[in-house]
């Protein structure tokens, strides 16, 4: 009887965020050469079959002859991507006799793309399939080396970092406890260059790492930093800016061209505090799936912040496509999604957002996929108040009618407005104040003192939902008929609220923005109940159209 040569290795792939255990087998044949890959696979999966034939010859092993069959499996989900190189040339060594596996048979998982010389590349998703072998208990994995930091990011996960082809068969071929020394020892040879360089044909190739987004989340928080000391003369502003950070208040900021609404939306990644360990691993499953991670990040620790063109398409905003993408909404995740110039987003844009408002989810259904991507962002736009900008100025520039600036205001849905607690309104800098916004010494001090206080009213929030026995929930997410239980709001000040919101004419709604906003000014000033001036404040905050 004919030996049967077989081998099998486990893979994942990448489902949205989630990843799905892929089991490759290769089954070599006697007979004509030929070398098919069957199981749903795309474009890069079939060319996987060059690179892998490359990548075994010039990393000094033989390519079997013969008939050779790869199956992905299950075979129903579409395979896509260039991940499962690395496991493909494994098994093809396996059932080749040229590797021999060590004689513990715990599960490894193995992921990373090949190059043609037999190099292991970086991939996008990668903490997203560690956390599904690690769901399924597979603890060990080979990976790319460059991405050995996110990997370790999933706790209980034992990844093992690879830079070629050669160096993972040798981990699959050691024994459990050898293995570990084996990748220490192949990590530490390597990281004596700065890049990873490889001489081939006498050409040379140096690779330098791509753009670092732990890196980049630094800059935009010390920038942001900054610029919240060097705004001057806007302390009302400011002050409304504070309120939507410290109590996660959806906010629009209205004011003349020029005024500095961008500029103080910037602040707010300063003000936010840094995220819990849980919502950090999201958020880079998240930005590593859509493959924005740069190589040796680790967990992104800093809240996100976007800010897309008033251009941009409904499918931007929400995700889709070909292949599932996460959309703005998805990537603003557990951050900020700031939208300058409101009023110019496409009416079917902005109604997009209506669902993750609503739930913190986007669910995307295209003929071939269905899926569900987190979408909890704290949504911050900003707008001119009329078609000329100068309705807010005190000099009473402004010739719009009132037709015309209810006309202008109307472009942002209602849907939307409604889930605006507050609104903050700017005005241009006087002619005294001019000197005093250019002059001052810049010192990240009040932004440190402002971030402080955010942080002690998120606690406060949190602290006051447990004993409560709910979820902990920020302020601007509970629902309004919590709000009076939750918040031990007084009969007396219920009452008070409610007549103070008939004299202005105010809805239902905009009864219980007041209420909540003026839960998050108690908090932030340390007063376990909401007094009658912590309502006269949060009143100052709504739409100047409900004012009219
Ligand atoms: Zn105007």
């Amino acid at each position: 009887m004919q030996e049967v040569k077989y081998g099998r290795v486990i893979s994942c792939a990448l489902n949205g965020i989630n990843g799905i255990l892929i089991e490759i087998e290769v089954s070599l044949l006697a007979g004509m050469p030929h070398f098919e890959i069957v199981g749903l696979g795309d474009c890069a999966v079939r060319e996987s079959r060059n690179r892998v034939y490359a990548a075994i010859k010039n990393s000094g092993y033989n390519f079997p002859q013969g008939r050779l069959t790869a199956s992905y499996a299950p075979a129903w989900l579409k395979k896509e991507g260039t991940g499962f190189d690395l496991a493909l040339a494994l098994a093809i060594l396996i059932a080749s006799r040229q590797l021999k596996i060590g004689p513990d048979k715990q599960p490894v998982c193995v992921i990373g793309e090949l190059s043609l010389t037999g190099e292991v590349k970086p991939l996008p998703g990668v903490i997203c399939r560690v956390g599904a072998c690690v769901s399924k208990g597979i603890e060990q994995m080979i990976v790319p080396a460059q991405n050995y930091n996110e990997a370790a990011g999933i706790s209980s996960s034992k990844p093992y970092p690879v830079r070629s082809l050669r160096a993972a068969a040798a981990i699959l071929a050691r024994n459990i406890d050898q293995r570990e020394d084996t990748a220490n020892k192949m990590l530490l040879d390597h990281s004596k260059d700065t890049g990873h360089t490889i001489i081939c044909n006498n050409h040379f190739y140096q690779h330098t790492s791509s753009k670092s987004v732990n890196a980049a989340e630094d800059h935009v928080y010390e920038d942001a930093l900054l610029q919240f000391s060097s705004i001057a003369g806007q302390q009302r502003a400011l002050r409304g800016l504070i309120l939507s950070a410290a109590g996660w208040h959806h906010s629009l900021m209205l004011g003349s061209p020029g005024c500095g609404k961008t500029t103080l939306a910037r602040c707010l990644p300063a003000l936010l505090p840094d995220m819990e360990t849980d919502e950090a691993r999201e958020v880079t499953m998240i930005r590593s799936s859509a493959g924005l991670t740069g190589e040796n990040d680790s967990l992104i620790k800093k809240r996100p912040f976007e800010a897309p063109h008033h251009t941009a398409s409904r499918g931007a905003m929400i995700g889709g496509g070909n292949s599932p993408y996460p959309g703005l909404c998805t990537l603003a995740h557990q951050g900020i999604l700031f939208l300058d110039e409101l009023t110019h987003f496409a009416s079917d844009v902005l109604d997009s957002l209506r669902q993750p408002l609503e739930q913190g989810v986007v669910n995307i259904s295209r003929f071939n996929y269905r899926i569900s991507w987190p979408a909890d962002f704290l949504l911050v736009g900003a707008a001119n108040p009329c078609q000329c900008g100068n309705l807010l100025e005190p000099d009473g520039k402004c010739r719009c009618s009132s037709e015309s600036v209810s006309r202008h205001l109307n472009r942002i849905s209602g849907p939307l407005l409604d889930r605006m607690d507050l609104t903050i309104e700017m005005t241009r800098l006087k002619t005294d104040e001019l000197p005093n916004s250019v002059s001052r010494q810049l010192s990240i001090e009040p932004a440190l003192i402002a971030r402080q206080a955010v942080a002690n009213c998120w606690q406060r929030q949190r602290e006051r939902c447990l004993e409560h026995g709910v979820e902990p929930v920020h302020n601007g997410r509970v629902s309004g008929r919590d709000i009076a239980d939750l918040f031990e709001i007084s009969q007396e000040i219920l009452q008070y609220t409610a007549n103070a919101s008939d004299l202005l004419n105010l809805s239902a709604r905009g009864y219980i923005k007041a209420l909540k906003l003026a839960r998050t000014i108690a908090d932030l000033e340390n007063d376990e109940l909401i007094k009658q001036e912590h309502i006269n404040e949060a009143l100052q905050y709504r739409l100047y159209r409900s004012r009219q």
